[in-house]
């Protein structure tokens, strides 16, 4: 972090329905000297083990919420940006954090999505509630991530403030051959809806899967199909592009 390593790539989620960009998920990497681009799972576990995921999570927040409001002054039309929130960051003082990325950045709180685990959630449910409810009234939307790998007990549905479910990519991995893949997401889509929930089909990386999570209700997708999480820059040359708008300006490709 101090030596400015860390980048968010993002990750486009697509609506269903009209096939336009409708968010972006901002998904953390390590831009190492020697070892070229780390992935999270390389180093995020290690910073919640050696203490350091809270400053990251701040950094992560913070620099989201910034490129979003940049995008938004750039002229490109508003988009909501998720960000994943770790376990320390529930527990300690995510409120704060977040009200204060928000003010700093002049982002409205209704661009902001946080993506928290089943087990994330379930392992704070008695504490994390309040703090919760308060970010939904604040206009923040809050995101189940990787449904359905995490916890059986689904008593958290109706207790959080939640918007979307995201199903987790391995069930949507084998879909269009697994008619036990296929059975669960359509149970996951009827579930969300019942509950007024948005679903979101991770990990789409083909046309059949596509078909798939389509004619199973989901409302939105997210995968390599569409687009890999990519750096800023390209993301909002991606954006612009998908408007049919000139990729001039301060969205054009940094100088070496
Ligand atoms: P996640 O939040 O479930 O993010 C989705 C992961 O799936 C991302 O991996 C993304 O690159 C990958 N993905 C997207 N589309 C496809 C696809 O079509 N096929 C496949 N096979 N994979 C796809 P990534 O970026 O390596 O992130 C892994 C996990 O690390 C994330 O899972 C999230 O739990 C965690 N993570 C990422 N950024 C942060 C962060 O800023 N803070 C915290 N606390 N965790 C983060
Ligand atoms: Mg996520
Ligand atoms: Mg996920």
């Amino acid at each position: 972090m101090e030596r400015r390593e860390l980048e968010l790539h993002y990750q486009p989620k697509v609506d269903l329905r009209t096939g336009r960009t409708s968010g972006t998920e901002a998904l953390v990497r390590w831009r190492h000297p020697r070892k070229g681009l780390l992935p999270p799972a390389q180093f995020i576990p290690l910073a919640e083990e050696i203490g350091v995921i809270a400053p990251l999570g701040v950094w992560v927040l913070r620099e989201a919420c910034r490129q979003s409001k940049a995008w938004q002054d750039e002229g490109l039309p508003p988009l909501r940006v998720a960000v994943n929130i770790s376990a320390s960051q529930l527990r300690q003082n995510l409120l704060d954090d977040v009200v204060a990325a928000l003010k700093d950045s002049r982002l409205e709180p209704k661009w902001l999505e946080l993506e928290i685990t089943e087990s994330v959630v379930m392992q704070n449910a008695s504490e994390s509630i309040g703090m919760l409810e308060r970010l939904s009234r604040m206009g923040i939307h809050l995101s189940i991530d990787d449904f359905g790998t995490g916890y059986s007990s689904l008593s958290y549905l109706k207790r959080f403030p939640l918007s979307t479910l995201k199903i987790d990519g391995s069930f949507i991995q084998d879909i269009s051959r697994n008619p036990q893949d296929a059975a669960i997401v359509q149970a996951i889509v009827a579930l969300a809806h019942s509950l007024r929930l948005m679903v979101v089909a991770e990990g789409v990386e083909n046309e059949a899967q596509l078909d798939c999570v389509r004619s199973l209700g989901s409302d939105e997708y997210q995968g390599f199909l569409h687009s890999e999480p990519l750096p800023a820059f390209e993301f909002g040359r991606f954006l612009k592009a998908g408007l049919g708008l000139p990729l001039l300006g301060s969205l054009a490709a940094p100088a070496a």
